[in-house]
């Protein structure tokens, strides 16, 4: 190794190292800026089989165990700051690393995307949870379009007398659950005349969506409207109280004050 490299490698290792739970854009989006300055670690539950990564970050996949075992892992692996950059329907590791970050007294910050706001046009029902939706089909809709994740299909096995098109990233494991349904797969971003499309095609007269928030998904909502179509608006569970912001700008800029 030359002298350089040596002392490049030293520097590596003195960089803050910053744990940031990841599986989402802007997670990615984080991550890719932060490692010009941090030792980065990106986490994924392991849910999606060929998950989008950043580059040049070290990634770590799998559960940690709950809350203790996270400040353990953080302990072993000297992290000085966390990013909560998960999905804003990940409440469970949000809870666990609300948890974890105090119990250590790390410093903790949440990168949350902005929820859609309803538009004039739209014609939303918002309801508490999946199970809430499932149970406005049919009356909401005889032909439903479901893109709420691949581990929320369970909830409508209760639809009766509702076709149901699921789409997902992965194929769901239990597509025995829904025998009737037709599954298709695919990531976003989706353009607005793919997805009138697609429901036009399928026939469909409700959607049933999370309120992801977020450019990759919303073209489908954008679609619905265009069609006037009703949407099952599931809204986002609560947030761990802390330091939260929907900009990468401002999430880095937190990390700089930090350790700058
Ligand atoms: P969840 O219900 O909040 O988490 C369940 C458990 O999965 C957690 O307790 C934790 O296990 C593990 N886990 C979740 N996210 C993790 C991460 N980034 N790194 C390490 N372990 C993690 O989460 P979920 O809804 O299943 O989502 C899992 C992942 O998919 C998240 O990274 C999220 O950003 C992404 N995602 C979720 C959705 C959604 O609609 N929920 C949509 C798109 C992407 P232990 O308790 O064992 O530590």
């Amino acid at each position: 190794m030359t002298a350089a490299a040596i002392w490049s490698a030293e520097q590596m290792s003195d960089r803050p190292r910053v744990l940031i739970l990841g599986g989402t854009a802007e997670a990615i989006d984080f991550a890719n800026r932060a490692t010009e300055k941090y030792d980065v670690t990106y986490s994924l539950a392991g849910r999606t089989r060929d998950p989008a990564l950043p580059a040049g970050v070290s990634v770590r996949t799998g559960g940690f165990g709950g809350a203790d075992a996270m400040v353990r892992w953080m302990a072993e692996n000297s992290v000085s700051a966390v990013t909560d950059a998960t999905h804003p329907f990940a409440a469970q590791i949000a809870r666990n690393a609300a948890t974890a970050c105090r119990t250590a007294g790390l410093p903790r910050l949440k990168l949350l995307r902005s929820e859609w706001q309803v538009q004039s046009g739209d014609n939303w029902l918002n309801v508490a949870d999946i199970t809430k939706a499932a149970s406005l089909l049919p009356s909401a809709g005889r032909r439903a379009f479901l893109s709420v994740g691949r581990q929320e299909i369970s909830a409508f096995a209760a639809a009766e007398n509702t076709a149901l098109v699921v789409r997902s990233i992965d194929p769901p494991d239990n597509t025995d659950i829904l025998p009737d349904a037709t599954f298709i797969t695919g990531r976003g971003p989706f353009s607005i005349s793919d997805e009138i499309a697609l429901l036009r095609d399928h026939d469909i007269d409700a959607l049933v969506s999370k309120n992801a928030g977020g450019d990759a998904t919303y073209a489908k909502i954008a679609a619905a409207r265009e069609l006037g179509i009703t949407v099952i608006m599931v809204e986002r569970p609560p947030v761990p109280a802390g330091l939260i912001t929907d900009s990468v700008d401002t999430a880095l800029t937190w990390l700089d004050a930090l350790f700058g």
